[in-house]
């Protein structure tokens, strides 16, 4: 089983879900650990068992969870995906998926976990507590705590069988937890906020990025403040972890158009919560990026 570099709640829920189900099953399963796992997650159970090293069965069946193109898979498994013979893809997004022999794909789901959800269910087995809260958990971080625009009838539903089937509302609280300086150092950050004309953004330099000694996915919790500036339609966070590199979050209200805002650039997702990687210089990145959302958003 394979997921997205710098894995959500949804990748890690997701995967370790299938993963403790096809365990279930007496199935011989292994999870490849993501690039850039982060910390909140290593000691949760599952985890202790996450595959780094470099052999591979290629005549084994490998799956992706939460991804559609190779790219968002990052090195060395992005090479290593595609060689073997049997695969499938589990995913909420829109892709353009890098092969559509084997998708089982849904962009209405709120999250990769609802397909889990229902393949487990089409399979008529029952749900394990474990296994309903890493699907809770996925399901709650992928519609923010079930108040993105995202949250439908479906999502609720299904979230109020994996509570019945004894899901643990103290895991998912975890996944959130940071030490107190990371904290500290998101209000630093914050005070560096801009926002007019709909737009709020935040840039972090990889001057920033080293002195703070920032985990990269510090920026998943920023950005929800800058969602919640009044009358701001776009929030972007531009964050330069490696010198040139500047990785592009960006969260709307009602643009219907964020996904293909990020393909332009590269990367993707979905109509209000999208992603990028862009190479540059850092200021002239910012101001790109920015001008051509105004545009796409705003018209001239
Ligand atoms: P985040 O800003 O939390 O990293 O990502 C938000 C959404 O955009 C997620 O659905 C994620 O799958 C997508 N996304 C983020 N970065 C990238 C990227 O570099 N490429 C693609 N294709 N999607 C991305
Ligand atoms: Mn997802």
């Amino acid at each position: 089983m394979f997921t997205h570099l710098e894995p959500d709640g949804d990748a890690i829920g997701s995967s370790l879900a299938l993963y403790f189900f096809l365990k279930s099953l007496g199935k011989d399963v292994r999870f490849i650990k993501p690039y850039r796992t982060p910390n909140s997650v290593v000691d949760f159970p599952g985890m202790e068992n996450v595959y780094s090293g470099n052999d591979f069965d290629f005549s084994r069946v490998a799956i992706l969870l939460d991804a559609s193109s190779l790219k968002r898979i990052g090195k060395p498994y992005e090479e290593i995906f595609p060689r073997y013979k049997n695969f499938f893809i589990i995913d909420h997004h829109h892709g353009p998926y890098f092969d559509s022999t084997n998708i089982y794909v849904d962009i209405t789901a709120s999250a990769t976990a609802v397909l889990v959800f229902d393949i487990i269910k089409k399979m008529k087995h029952d749900i394990n507590n474990l296994v309903a809260t890493y699907l809770y958990l996925a399901l709650h971080y992928d519609t923010g705590g079930f108040y993105y625009t995202n949250t439908n009838k479906k999502c609720l539903k299904v979230a109020s069988k994996l509570l019945e089937y004894g899901a643990d509302m103290g895991l998912v609280m975890k996944y959130y937890e940071r030490d107190a300086s990371s904290i500290s150092k998101m209000g630093f950050l914050l005070s560096k906020l801009k926002a007019s004309e709909g737009i709020s953004w935040l840039p972090i330099s990889y001057k920033d990025f080293v002195n703070f000694s920032l985990e990269p996915d510090i920026t998943k919790g920023l950005i929800e403040w800058l969602r919640r500036i009044k009358d701001c339609r776009v929030s972007i966070v531009f964050r330069e972890d490696q010198p040139g590199k500047v990785k592009i979050s960006f969260r709307g209200k009602n643009t219907g158009k964020l996904n293909s805002i990020a393909e332009h650039f590269g990367g993707g997702g979905h109509p209000e919560a999208s992603g990028a990687v862009v190479e540059g210089n850092f200021d002239e990145v910012v101001e790109l990026v920015l001008n051509y959302t105004k545009k796409e958003v705003f018209g001239d």
